[in-house]
């Protein structure tokens, strides 16, 4: 199964001609951990938003699991999993009933539906708290449940787009720990955009940089730490 990611040349403008990705080319190999680090407002999301359909490129051209963008959005929507920054969910649901909604959104079956549910719940250790309203978990428990919501359809390629933002230090390896578990045992390729440094180099195979749009440095994470001449221990 093709599960690489390519962006060529990617463009997207907003109103007035301002450039939010401009220019953006890189390729992510078959389970592969990529890293998309930069700051806030650098473009991270409009990529992830124009790799999962989501938004429309301006310019260029992407090809996720060798789908392209554009003209097999469905096929790109079926191979790719997403879980976004802040998405609008109901405080009043409960994961469960998030959950299998989701995957009846997939296709499948009431019943395999609320299984497949309660097994993402385990996966992401959420088993104990279905009974709470989504509006009450704590950030990491929400991030958790972004994860599993991306998970129902089981995807080949995942896109995270600032998983542990906000998190606090254990959390944020709570999650870190369920990023590697998934490459590692299913040989997912993951996406993920962060503003650590920190984290892309404990997560990711390769890095790229983004500012303003564009991508300044793109490698693996010790010769980019060398080049940004931090120390070791940073
Ligand atoms: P990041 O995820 O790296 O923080 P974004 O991709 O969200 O960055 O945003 C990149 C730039 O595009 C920012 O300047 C942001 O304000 C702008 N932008 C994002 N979404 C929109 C939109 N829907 N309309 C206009 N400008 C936008
Ligand atoms: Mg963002």
């Amino acid at each position: 199964m093709d599960r690489t990611i390519i962006a060529e040349k990617l463009v997207k403008t907003y109103d007035k001609g301002f450039r939010a990705v401009n220019d953006v080319s890189f390729q992510v190999e078959s389970g592969e951990i990529f890293g998309f680090l930069g700051p806030n407002g650098a473009g991270k999301s409009t990529t992830v938003a124009m790799l999962t359909t989501l938004a429309l490129p301006t310019e260029g051209r992407a090809l996720v699991g060798g789908y392209n963008v554009l003209s097999q959005a469905g096929q790109v929507r079926r191979i790719a999993g997403v879980a976004l920054q802040e998405i609008g969910i109901d405080p009043l649901m409960k994961s469960l009933e998030l959950l299998t909604l989701q995957a009846r959104l997939f296709g499948m079956k009431p019943r395999e539906a609320k299984a497949r549910a309660a097994e993402l719940l385990e996966v992401v250790k959420l088993s104990e708290f279905t009974d709470r309203p989504v509006g009450k978990y704590s950030g990491g428990m929400r991030r958790r449940l972004d994860l599993a919501l991306a998970l129902v359809h089981e995807p080949a390629i995942l896109f995270l787009d600032e998983p542990t933002t906000g998190l606090d230090p254990a959390s944020r390896r709570d999650i870190w720990a369920e990023v590697r578990r998934l490459n590692r045992e299913s040989g997912m390729t993951i996406f993920l955009t962060t503003q650590y440094l920190e984290e892309a180099d404990e997560l990711a195979d390769r890095i790229a940089i983004i500012n303003r749009g564009e991508i300044a440095v793109e490698g693996k994470p010790a010769a980019l730490k060398a080049a940004l001449g931090a120390s070791p221990s940073t």
